[in-house]
C-alpha cells in the first residue's frame, strides 16, 4: 500500500512554503564570466564539464558530493580534531554515532565512499562471482568488477522508464533476483548490493516493504545483504512521505529500521552527511569486520582514521545527526522539487517522480534528433554551461562505459543530465536562474548538434573523456 505522490511540498504539508531551517552566516562570492570566455573554457575542457575549472563556473550543479555547506556546529567540531595517529577521540564519537543512527555493530572509516566499496569488494568477492543489485553505480560496479565479479541489474523494469510514476522505482525485482540465484547458484553470490536511493535511476527510493521481502529471500538462500547508504536519509524521507504506516515516524527511526534488514553498509559521507570529505564501511558480522579492518590499513590508513583527519571524523559525526532531522531533509528535498516543478511547468522533460538529490533532465526527449552515439546528454550539459555558466553532469551512454566482454558502448535506456543540488548551498533565486537557463537551451534545441568522442580513458571514462562538436 502506497500513497499518491504529492506534486508539491505544499500539498504534503498543507502550505506552499518549506523554508530552510537555517540562516546564512558566511558567504562565498560568485562570478559569471562572459559568453566568449565560456566558449573558450568549454573548448579547452573538451566539452566535458568535469574538465572545467571551478572558477569558470557560475552555479555548480555537477554533484552533491562533498559540496555541502557545513553548519557552525560542524565547523566548531573541526577545532576539536584529535589528530592522534591511533585511537583518536573523534573516531569513537563517529563509531558511536553510526551505531546510534544506522544500527550496525562495527565501523571501518575510509577516506570516501569508494574506499569502502574497495574494501567490501575485496573482502567478499571471488573471481567468477555474481553480484546482483538495483541498478549499477559507477564506482560500486567497477570495484566489484576489479575484484573479479560481474554485476547483474535486478531493479524493477519501471526504473528504466523515465516517465513511469511508480513511487518506489528503486525496488528490487524479487523474481529477477530469484531467477538469477537459481541460474548461477547462491554459492556464487557473495552478497546482494542494495542502494537507497538509486542515483542512476534518478534518485529513486526503495520501499520498506521491498527491503523486508528482500531480507526474507536472502535468508531463504543464505545470502548476505549490503546497503549503499550514501543517500539513505533521502530514501527514508520518501518512505515517510509515500509508504503506509510511516507518515508519523521520524526519518531517523525509518532509517534505522531499513538498515536493520541489512548486514552492513558502505557510505559516501560526502552526500547525506553534509561534509566535504569522508566515508565508512559498517558491518554486523565479525568475520567481515576483521577482514575489512585489516585491509583498511593497506589501502586507506589505520583502522581508527581510514584516510580521514580526526577533525573530518568529528564533522561527519555531527553531520550524521543533522542529516536525519526531519526539518533538514524536508527542506533539502523541497528545494530539489521546487526546481523540478518550474521545469515541468515549462514542459521540459525530466525524470518522474522527482528524486531526492537532483533533477534529471531526459536528454532523449529533449534532443530527439541527436542519436545516442552522438551523446545527447553530454551535449545538453555542454549547452547549459555555454548558455549561463551552470555546470551539470552527464548520466547516460558516456557514464555507462563499455561492455568488458564485447568492447561496445553500453547503451542505457536512460540518457540523462543531472542537475544536482548541493545541500544548504544555493537559494531559491539560484534555482529560478537555473530553470530559466534550461528553458533557454530547450528553446534552442532544434539548432543543436551532437558531439564526437576524441579521447577515451580506460576507467570511468566520463570523468576525463574529451569531445568535439559535430559541425
Ligand atoms: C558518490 C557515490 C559513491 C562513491 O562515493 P565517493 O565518496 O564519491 O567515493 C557510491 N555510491 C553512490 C550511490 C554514490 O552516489
Amino acid at each position: 500500500m502506497t500513497h499518491a505522490i504529492p506534486q508539491t511540498m505544499g500539498q504534503q504539508f498543507g502550505r506552499r512554503s518549506w523554508a530552510e531551517p537555517w540562516k546564512i552566516k558566511m558567504v562565498e562570492p560568485l562570478r559569471m564570466i562572459s559568453r566568449a570566455e565560456r566558449q573558450r573554457a568549454m573548448t579547452e575542457a573538451g566539452y566535458n564539464t568535469f574538465l572545467l575549472r571551478s572558477e569558470d563556473v557560475y552555479i555548480d550543479l555537477l554533484t552533491d558530493s562533498g559540496t555541502s555547506a557545513m553548519s557552525d556546529r560542524q565547523w566548531a567540531g573541526m577545532m576539536l580534531g584529535d589528530e592522534a595517529y591511533a585511537g583518536s577521540r573523534n573516531f569513537y564519537h563517529l563509531e558511536e554515532t553510526v551505531q546510534k543512527y544506522y544500527g550496525y555493530r562495527y565501523l571501518v572509516p575510509t577516506h570516501q565512499g569508494r574506499g569502502a566499496e574497495h574494501l567490501i569488494s575485496k573482502a567478499l568477492i571471488k573471481p567468477g562471482d555474481t553480484i546482483p543489485g538495483n541498478m549499477y553505480f559507477t564506482t560500486t560496479r567497477l570495484h566489484q568488477e576489479l575484484a573479479g565479479g560481474t554485476f547483474v541489474d535486478v531493479i524493477i523494469d519501471e526504473a528504466h522508464d523515465p516517465a513511469n510514476l511508480h513511487p518506489f522505482k528503486g525496488n528490487v525485482d524479487l523474481n529477477k533476483l530469484e531467477a538469477l540465484i537459481k541460474r548461477v547458484g547462491a554459492d556464487k553470490i557473495p552478497y546482494v548490493s542494495l542502494a537507497g536511493t538509486v542515483n542512476m535511476a534518478g534518485g529513486q527510493p526503495v520501499s520498506m516493504a521491498n527491503v523486508r521481502l528482500l531480507r526474507e529471500l536472502c535468508n531463504h538462500y543464505g545470502l548476505r545483504l549490503y546497503l549503499d547508504a550514501t543517500r539513505m536519509v533521502e530514501n527514508a524521507f520518501f518512505i515517510q512521505e509515500r509508504e503506509a504506516g510511516y507518515a508519523d515516524k521520524p526519518v531517523a527511526a525509518i532509517l534505522k529500521e531499513f538498515c536493520s534488514y541489512t548486514d552492513g553498509a558502505w557510505m559516501s559521507a560526502k552526500k547525506d552527511h553534509l561534509v566535504n570529505i569522508g566515508g565508512w564501511l559498517a558491518v554486523n558480522h565479525e568475520d567481515v569486520f576483521e577482514t575489512a579492518s585489516n585491509l583498511v590499513v593497506v589501502y586507506e590508513g589505520l583502522h581508527t582514521y581510514g584516510g580521514m583527519a580526526g577533525r573530518d571524523m568529528e564533522a561527519v559525526a555531527i553531520g550524521i545527526e543533522e542529516a536525519v532531522q526531519d526539518d533538514h531533509i524536508r527542506s533539502r528535498i523541497g528545494q530539489v522539487r521546487y526546481l523540478g516543478e518550474l521545469l515541468t511547468d515549462w514542459g521540459i522533460p525530466i525524470v518522474q517522480p522527482m528524486g531526492g538529490h537532483a533533477i534529471f533532465v531526459d536528454a532523449k526527449r529533449f534532443y530527439p534528433h541527436i542519436p545516442q552515439q552522438q551523446f545527447p546528454a553530454q551535449t545538453l550539459a555542454a549547452e547549459l554551461y555555454l548558455d549561463s555558466g551552470i555546470r551539470a553532469m552527464e548520466r547516460g551512454v558516456v557514464s555507462a562505459g563499455r561492455d568488458p566482454a564485447t568492447g561496445d558502448h553500453r547503451y542505457p535506456a536512460l540518457e540523462l543530465v543531472r542537475l544536482t543540488i548541493p545541500r544548504r548551498v544555493y537559494t531559491q533565486a539560484h534555482m529560478d536562474v537555473t530553470a530559466e537557463a534550461v528553458k533557454a537551451v530547450y528553446d534552442a534545441r532544434e539548432q543543436t548538434r551532437g558531439l564526437r568522442m576524441v579521447y577515451e580513458p580506460k576507467y570511468l571514462r566520463f570523468f576525463q573523456a574529451r569531445f568535439e562538436r559535430i559541425e
